[in-house]
């Protein structure tokens, strides 16, 4: 713990916490020793993390990285964190993201982005840890925590860790709590844990998961020891190659991480298979609309009256302005945008056309992997990023659809509720990490990780 809160001090400039809370994580790491000399040491026993600014966490500021919940303290904690500090974990601070976990690359955080520890050969530029948990990968492949937490409404713990040479899973939906985390697509958000390896992983996940009756959404499944299932045996495995992801324009570095990674499966005694996800295209677009749908929802709490910023009301003005104005002065540009599209994809005139069709489209992804599960196979292989990391500044400046288009691996995973988990594999030419994604039956993380594992 102490380590750690040095390195993150030391590392104020990566700008990955946005908050420390160094008192609380020195007793809990007190208390920590406290249990393993009773000989009570449960799996996360001291283990020091960083936790995305997404997750409620009592007496300590949450905003979402987002300038309309300035001040804001819950008086209550988030369960997934709940579970963590119950199993003897210990608190560091607050990590950075995208507000409202709106973003790929971290830059649209109203602390400013976090930057990435890795650099380009011979470059001094800074680029992105990823986003929209940017502050967690970077946190965790810099050291300033043992394991950080993550969110993933559309790759939003894969992409950073693909950036960063970190694991990243997102589990099934149902899997981990909901309750306590800012809602952002509430269909589609997953909490999972992001890490410096598939062991630590599936270690994390364990105490993370499991059913809360205060999320109707949590699955009432019983969550194994994942580590147990850590063996390394994938012999007689079945993996999916789908077609569709060999989206044009690929990079040959891609390609060849994708066929090396499949060629390291097959020597581990799996079964190499050809696949086809044939709604694979429409996944981007449907995402787009029905993530805004939802948040455009969700966001609609945040008026002014019952948390965080409020606007000043001048004379002759009402409650009307002052919503308005509190929201236009909380909420920064992309989620501005995401509430606009959401309130338009929505409204009477245009919901059969587009939210409908989206939900169409949606059920359409989710039997496209029904089908192959149904045909046996146990995992998909693809790429977990069309790149390796960009440059501060590079796509943010640019039309909002580049950004969006990095999403084009991960939005799959999410619209059909599956786990997946990015491993990083190789580098790139200008030795930046690359990452691969798995993508497993639902409810199978014991059996992910596993595979997980043999790739790592
Ligand atoms: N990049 C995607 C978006 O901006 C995913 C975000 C996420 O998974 N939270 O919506």
């Amino acid at each position: 713990t102490e380590a750690c809160l040095s390195a993150a001090e030391a590392a104020a400039p990566l700008n990955a916490y946005i908050a420390m809370t160094a008192e609380q994580a020195r007793a809990q790491a007190a208390a920590a020793d406290a249990r393993l000399k009773a000989g009570d040491a449960p799996a996360m026993c001291g283990i020091p993390l960083g936790i995305k600014d997404l997750f409620a966490t009592r007496d300590v500021q949450t905003q979402a990285a987002s300038r309309i919940l300035e001040g804001f303290r819950p008086p209550y904690e988030s369960s997934v964190t709940q579970n963590l500090w119950d199993a003897g974990a210990v608190m560091l601070g607050k990590l950075n993201m995208d507000e409202f976990a709106m973003g790929s690359s971290n830059e649209t955080s109203v602390y400013g982005p976090a930057i990435n520890p890795w650099r380009a050969q011979g470059s001094d530029a800074a680029l992105t840890p990823g986003g929209s948990s940017g502050g967690s990968a970077a946190a965790v492949a810099a050291d300033l925590c043992l394991a950080a937490t993550g969110t993933d409404t559309g790759g939003s713990i894969r992409q950073p860790a693909a950036f960063t040479g970190t694991v990243g899973l997102k589990p099934t939906y149902g899997r981990c709590s909901r309750w306590g985390i800012v809602a952002f697509a509430s269909s589609l958000d997953q909490a999972g844990p992001m890490t410096k390896s598939v062991r630590d992983a599936a270690i994390m996940l364990g105490a993370m998961a499991g059913h809360d009756p205060k999320d109707s959404t949590s699955a009432d499944i019983p969550v194994p020891d994942f580590e147990a299932a850590l063996t390394g045996d994938i012999r007689g495995k079945k993996i999916g190659i789908p077609k569709e992801y060999r989206v044009d324009g690929m990079p040959a570095e891609i390609e060849k991480l994708w066929s090396d990674g499949a060629a390291m499966l097959r020597d581990a005694g799996a079964e190499i298979v050809d696949i086809s996800l044939p709604h694979t295209k429409y996944a981007l677009p449907a995402y787009y609309v029905i993530a805004p749908a939802e948040a455009s929802s969700n966001l609609a709490r945040y008026d002014g009256v019952r948390y965080g910023h409020r606007a000043k009301i001048r004379q002759g003005e009402g409650i009307v302005q002052m919503y308005e104005r509190s929201r236009a002065e909380g909420f920064g540009p992309e989620v501005q945008r995401r509430v606009m599209i959401g309130a338009y994809v929505l409204s009477a005139g245009y919901y059969d056309a587009y939210y409908k069709k989206a939900q169409k489209v949606r059920t359409l992804i989710k039997r496209d992997f029904e089908n192959v599960y149904a045909e046996g196979i146990d995992a998909i292989l693809t790429p977990a990023t069309p790149s390796a990391a960009f440059g501060i500044g590079e796509m943010a400046d640019a039309d909002p659809i580049r950004m969006y288009l990095n999403d084009v691996f991960t939005v799959t995973v999410n619209l059909a509720g599956l786990p997946g988990i990015s491993v990083p594999t190789g580098l790139d030419a200008r030795g930046l990490p690359l990452g691969l994604q798995l993508i497993g039956r639902p409810w199978e993380e014991a059996d992910l990780l596993n595979t997980a594992y043999a790739l790592e």
